[in-house]
């Protein structure tokens, strides 16, 4: 980087007998470098999908959850499908009750949190590329996980 900067016809100008400029083309450098690093950091963060995170509380025995259905929006999977998968995975019985899921046990969030990535693993992110972008598609008994953005298409569990 630093050799091609000096090899600039228009850079090579730059006096170097001059200190500053030689910092300041230093300077320069470590800037762009930095920008290179920011850059990349950048790119991979937005690059992976986030799950949201369970919000809720308890209730005596029961654990209300305040943005599942949210989640399952965010998701873009069949509210139904998500809630029956969650339902199962938590063995335990619930209902919708307006914008909330009321569960009929106590359970800890960290664990509803690890049930939604599996779904997501599942039922949302495409094997080959890993992007979310795709839509379950049902095919005489099986359903395949259809990917937009590759195309790619995998058969998921037809029955959870
Ligand atoms: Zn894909």
């Amino acid at each position: 980087m630093f050799n091609i900067i000096r090899h600039n016809p228009i850079l090579r100008e730059v006096d170097c007998q001059e200190t500053v400029r030689c910092l300041t083309m230093e300077n320069y450098e470590k800037l762009l470098d930095n920008a290179y690093k920011n850059l990349k950091q950048t790119d991979s963060s937005s690059g992976r999908f986030e799950i949201p995170q369970i919000k809720g509380h308890h209730e005596g025995k029961k654990t209300i959850l305040t943005n599942f259905f949210q989640i399952a929006s965010h998701i873009r999977r069949n509210p139904e499908h998500f809630q029956k998968f969650i339902l199962k995975e938590l063995a335990a019985s619930g209902h919708q009750d307006k914008d909330r899921l009321v569960l009929n046990i106590k359970v800890p969030s960290e664990k509803i949190n690890q049930k939604i990535k599996q779904y997501v693993k599942e039922f949302v992110l495409c094997k080959e590329c890993q992007k979310p972008d795709t839509e379950l598609k049902k095919q005489g008994r099986l359903t395949f996980l259809h990917c937009l953005a590759c195309g790619a298409k995998h058969p998921v569990r037809a029955k959870i």
